[in-house]
């Protein structure tokens, strides 16, 4: 099985990014320049058409990792004092209502186990119960565990309520469809740095525009502050303070590609395929996986550690690393579990290198891979 790449990096993001991605960092441009300017304008235009937004929404970059995009969500778009009902099923959720109670805002958490999903009637019966809630957030993917929740029929839970939707697209953005118009989500958070391929060093908001309109002034940080940031943008089509011009000519490259993959249906389908592949390799080798295949996006996995004398996901990380191939630890420790993403420039071959691998790893530890595995 042949090595392609000096790294893969297969943690729920950063991601693998492909060499001509990475190769647009090496040209210098001016934050203003009229190619940066032509940058910007294409990336906000094909995040907008990729989720239906184009008509009705906006795309606001701003500087940070995409949790800063989250919090500007909250500092400009929601009133402090607003209840917001946040579904807590993962670490990213519980972050989210950590988040937007130190922004002073009434938060109702609707916590779950990591299994089954939270539904539609869970957030009617939650809404029924408390009247002066105002916001429903969500994360879309659970990258914490890999969960994908039912967004489809918790927004139009929401709607029937007449309250309004933020999601959490972090994980999903560009790999999942989203339909913004069909969710009527007032915002949509986004990442360049999970299945858009390209780097980290920014967070993307897409706005319902009468929503970002009515959010002037409000934001109590003036950096997390959307519709200034949106505003300066319309008149001058930069940045109103330095933007990271690397990850924005990177990011530009990169939905080129997804573009010429053929948008989010093709990139669904790869990350599928690679999904069952590993997957089902793991399963063949006494893996188990935390969550239900209906219940999982396929684009991140939680496994169980094995349970055997020999194995601890300590040694499985370090003979992995060693091969070039970096996974991540789980996030909740009483489970045991770990994780492996598929998110990335990855190609069939580059999953078979990392099927064989893992045997090799095993097989440095002395444990026996389960009857019917390839190895
Ligand atoms: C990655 C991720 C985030 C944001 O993480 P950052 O480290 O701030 O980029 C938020 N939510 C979800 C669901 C994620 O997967």
């Amino acid at each position: 099985m042949e090595r392609r790449l000096e790294s893969y990096l297969l943690t729920p993001g950063p991601v693998t990014v492909a060499q001509d991605v990475k190769q647009q960092m090496m040209v210098d441009r001016s934050a203003n320049s009229r190619t940066m300017i032509e940058m910007i304008a294409w990336i906000r235009s094909y995040l907008l058409e990729i989720c239906n937004g184009t008509a009705r929404y906006e795309c606001v970059p701003l500087q940070g990792s995409a949790t800063y995009a989250v919090e500007a969500v909250f500092q400009s778009l929601v009133p402090r004092g607003a209840g917001v009902l946040v579904i807590e099923n993962g670490a990213y959720g519980t972050r989210m209502a950590n988040l937007a109670e130190a922004l002073g805002m009434r938060v109702t958490r609707l916590p779950f186990g990591l299994s089954p999903l939270p539904t539609g009637a869970d957030v009617d019966a939650a809404l029924r119960a408390d009247p002066s809630i105002d916001y429903v957030s969500l994360c879309h993917v659970e990258t914490s565990t890999g969960a994908q929740n039912p967004i489809e029929e918790i927004a139009e839970v929401t709607r029937a309520h007449g309250k309004k939707l933020i999601i959490d697209a972090v994980a999903s953005f560009g790999g999942l469809p989203i339909d913004v118009e069909a969710l009527a989500a007032e915002a949509v958070i986004l990442s360049p740095n999970k299945c858009l391929e390209a780097v980290p060093g920014m967070g993307i908001v897409i706005v319902r525009r009468d929503v970002l309109e009515s959010a002037k002034g409000r934001s109590g940080s003036p950096c997390l502050d959307l519709h200034d940031q949106w505003d300066f943008l319309q008149k001058n089509g930069f940045f109103r303070w330095t933007p990271p011009t690397h990850v924005l000519a990177a990011l530009a490259h990169s939905l080129r590609a997804h573009k010429a993959e053929g948008g989010v249906a093709p990139r669904n389908a790869r990350y599928r395929g690679h999904w069952t592949r590993l997957v089902t390799a793991m399963r063949a080798r006494g893996f188990t996986t935390l969550l239900p295949d209906a219940a999982n996006a396929p684009i991140v996995t939680s496994f169980h550690v094995l349970d055997h004398p020999h194995f601890s996901f300590e040694a499985l990380f370090a003979a992995l690393e060693r091969r070039g191939v970096i996974i991540f630890p789980g996030n909740f420790p009483a489970v045991g579990t770990f994780r492996i993403g598929v998110m990335g420039d990855l190609q069939t071959a580059d999953i078979d290198y990392i099927i064989a691998s893992i045997d090799a790893a095993l097989a440095e530890m002395d444990v026996p891979v389960a009857a019917g595995a390839s190895a």
